[in-house]
């Protein structure tokens, strides 16, 4: 069997529904599964929601919720057509219902609490999910919808929580196999699952992909084919660099660098279920579904390249933590690295000296109140607007000279941060926000111009 999961780009209207439907048409006989992310900016406005009206304003809440009502009113219709879609119609309206009731909950409460934002946040998996199935349904396909959240049993660390792998795999072994034995399309949400009490969870922003790793981990899929926008892994976002170039084959351990330093196209967990068990993952393009994508293998190909690709991860503030002669104390560092976990600050890159500790997180709400925690133990700077740059590759471990090659080609830019990362197969630098794209751009051109044709297209 095979894993297809659908990103919100390849389900975000009816036109894109009917091109994954015909996609999954073309795989039938390798019995996939599909799983489906909601559909485009729906998961970012169901937090605006919870947001509103976890701030008491019911009334913007709820004419939100009416947008998304509409839009998924209206892509149903499309795809269904007016019989189908008045037999479909009531389940949907429930579930709007809900929302709604759920939201006025909230705002009269004036509080929302990441439990709460998981349920909110569910609904656009649930809702694409069961549209994608009826699509399927009426047009011949055997989707049957499956909520992923009898499947996916998580932990309650709500916003991202920990899923406990033993139990959801008997779940899908006695769930989700006997449709795929029975010829059947089961079509699940990702992102979505529950607590052992049936409280729904969410394993992170971007979990879509783990969740079809999960589940082709589960049910030994032959391959996990994830759908997205672009054509599949590029040696930089195309978005920032229009050279960027197909990477065709890359290890697990590159695109996991890649996709934790901000190539948000894979993410960074998929693929550990999947090493795992040696399943090849595929990134490709379904708005051209012919392309042959990327695939994430074990062991990457020899490439005469330096590096497979450019990640860069923006928003970034920089933290730098200042204690004369203390470092070397026991449990200084410990003591530090608390205040982040307290405040629930991830960190990305760290470095030290003697004098002080430099750190970067993603900048976000919770950082002044972690550096006036930091600042009872040691002097506190923090900036914002910093961007992370990472270049990612197996040749990097044993190759000599590449950081005089890479700073090179820089040395008009202010280089606030380096590390090369334990893995050894990155090269990690801090530079301002404002700059990021132009060091891209010269680090592409340098590196990429000459491409490896077995590696790169
Ligand atoms: P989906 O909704 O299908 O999960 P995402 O938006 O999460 O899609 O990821 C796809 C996007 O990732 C692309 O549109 C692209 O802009 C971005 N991206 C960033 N870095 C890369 C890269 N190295 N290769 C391909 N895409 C990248
Ligand atoms: N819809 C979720 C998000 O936007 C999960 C996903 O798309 O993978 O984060
Ligand atoms: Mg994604």
């Amino acid at each position: 069997m095979i894993v297809m999961k659908f990103g919100g780009t390849s389900v975000q209207d009816a036109k894109a529904i009917n091109r994954a439907a015909e996609i999954v048409e073309g795989r039938l006989k390798e019995r996939p599964i599909v799983v489906v992310s909601a559909m485009s900016k729906v998961t970012d406005s169901l937090l605006a929601m919870g947001k509103a009206a976890g701030g008491g304003d019911r009334k913007s809440a709820l004419r939100m919720a009416r947008a998304l009502r509409e839009r998924h009113y209206e892509t149903a219709g499309e795809l269904l057509g007016t019989a189908l879609f008045t037999e479909f119609h009531g389940e949907l309206g429930a579930d709007f219902e809900d929302l709604d009731e759920l939201l006025r909950g909230i705002a009269a409460v004036g509080e929302i609490t990441p439990r709460t934002y998981d349920y909110v946040a569910s609904f656009g998996e649930v809702l694409s999910s069961k549209i994608v199935a009826a699509a399927f349904a009426g047009r011949g396909l055997p989707g049957m919808h499956v909520d992923s959240r009898q499947c996916l049993l998580t932990d309650n660390s709500f916003t991202r929580a920990i899923p406990q792998f033993e139990e959801t795999n008997e779940r899908l072994l006695k769930k989700v196999q006997p449709l795929v034995d029975a010829g059947k399309v089961a079509v699940m949400g990702g992102f979505i699952g529950s607590t052992r009490n049936g409280i729904t969870t969410t394993i992170g922003r971007g979990g879509s992909d783990f969740s079809a790793a999960i589940f082709g981990a589960a049910l030994h899929a032959d391959r996990i084919e994830i759908w997205t926008d672009v054509d599949g892994m590029m040696t930089t976002d195309p978005r920032l660099c229009p050279d960027a170039r197909r990477i065709k084959v890359i290890s697990f351990d590159e695109a996991a660098e890649l996709a934790y330093f901000g190539a948000k196209v894979l993410h960074p967990a998929t693929v550990l279920p999947a090493i795992q068990q040696n399943i090849p993952v595929f990134v490709l393009n379904s708005q051209n579904p012919t392309c042959e994508g990327t695939k994430v293998t074990a062991r990457a190909p020899r490439c005469s390249n330096i590096f497979k690709a450019i990640a860069v991860k923006k928003k970034i503030t920089l933290v730098e933590i200042a204690a004369p002669r203390r470092l070397l104390v026991q449990g200084y560092l410990k003591s530090i690295f608390e205040v982040f976990d307290k405040h629930e600050v991830a960190v990305d890159v760290v470095s030290t000296s003697e004098v002080s500790v430099s750190v970067t997180a993603e900048t976000n709400e919770s950082i002044p109140a972690l550096a006036a925690d930091l600042a009872k133990l040691a002097d506190v700077k923090y900036e914002g607007r910093k961007a992370i740059v990472c270049l990612v590759g197996e040749n990097l471990r044993d190759t000599a000279g590449i950081a005089a090659k890479v700073f090179g080609l820089l040395e008009d830019i202010k280089i606030r941060m380096i590390s090369q990362g334990a893995s050894e197969i990155n090269l990690t630098f801090v530079i301002e926000e404002d700059a990021a794209a132009d060091v891209v751009r010269r680090l592409h051109k340098a590196f990429f111009a000459e491409a490896d044709p077995e590696v790169f297209a």
